[in-house]
């Protein structure tokens, strides 16, 4: 994982504090100059490899988004790498399910970095100023945040505001645990999200461009909610960002 822009200082002191801890396997060997050992960060390539079905191009520069926020009338999604679920041993695979238990917030700092590229392009062309712009993130629900000490998607959507410079703002509520989305086909899915969120204040989105952000995406239905009830609430635009995208419902 090339380390670009997180300083080596940086790098060392989260070594000093928190040990030379691989972000996919949790193994001591990085010797504070990556977040991976060279085993994750070779496997990591992998996922770096896998190419968009719709347009061919490689995750980071695919803005493609699911079929199910298609026809909620979303039309960006970034994404910094393809997520196989079924390859549950992947680096990519094992940074997720890390990153919900261990608030790195170096880690998420790095994704947000490299994913800025393409946002700062996008928020140009859109006309997304530090004035008229919100960064949001899809809530875990509490129960969720109580077990894990910490919401991941919110780390993120912190990570991704300060590169930015925009606000980040926790406007929405989640209402409902829900069934866990894995478990569920398609169309389950889409009925298990009805409802599912409210925001906490409707007046701080009218006018408003709206970076929402979620740490992993696969059919995009939660995110096709959430943007539902914040394009609803009167956001002027709204353009969703990951660190993972399952592809499997695009094919
Ligand atoms: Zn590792
Ligand atoms: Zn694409």
């Amino acid at each position: 994982m090339k380390m670009y822009p997180i300083t080596r200082a940086k790098l060392w002191l989260r070594a000093l504090i928190a040990g030379e801890k691989c972000i996919a396997c949790g193994e001591m060997k990085t010797k504070g100059e990556s977040l991976l050992c060279p085993e994750c960060e070779d496997d990591l390539k992998r996922s770096h490899l896998l190419l968009c079905p719709d347009c061919g191009a490689y995750a980071r520069d695919c803005l493609c988004v699911t079929p199910i926020m298609r026809d909620a009338g979303l039309d960006v999604l970034i994404k910094y790498a393809f997520y196989d679920a079924t390859d549950k041993d992947a680096a990519l695979n094992r940074i997720i399910r890390r990153l919900k238990h261990i608030p790195d917030r170096l880690a998420f700092s790095y994704f947000a970095a490299v994913l800025s590229r393409h946002l700062s392009v996008l928020c140009n062309s859109r006309g997304y100023t530090k004035d008229n712009t919100l960064v949001v993130h899809i809530p875990r629900s509490k129960k969720t945040i109580a077990r894990d000490g910490h919401d991941q998607a919110e780390l993120f959507a912190a990570a991704v505001a300060k590169r930015m410079d925009f606000p980040h703002r926790a406007v929405i509520k989640r209402l409902k645990h829900g069934k866990a989305q894995k478990y569920l086909h398609i169309d389950e899915r889409i009925e298990n999200v009805k409802g599912m969120f409210c925001l906490k204040d409707a007046d701080s989105v009218k006018g408003r461009n709206i970076i929402l952000a979620d740490d992993l995406v696969t059919t995009g239905a939660t995110v096709s909610e959430a943007a539902r009830i914040l394009l609803s609430a009167g956001a002027a635009d709204v353009v969703c960002i990951c660190i993972a995208n399952s592809d499997k419902f695009r094919k």
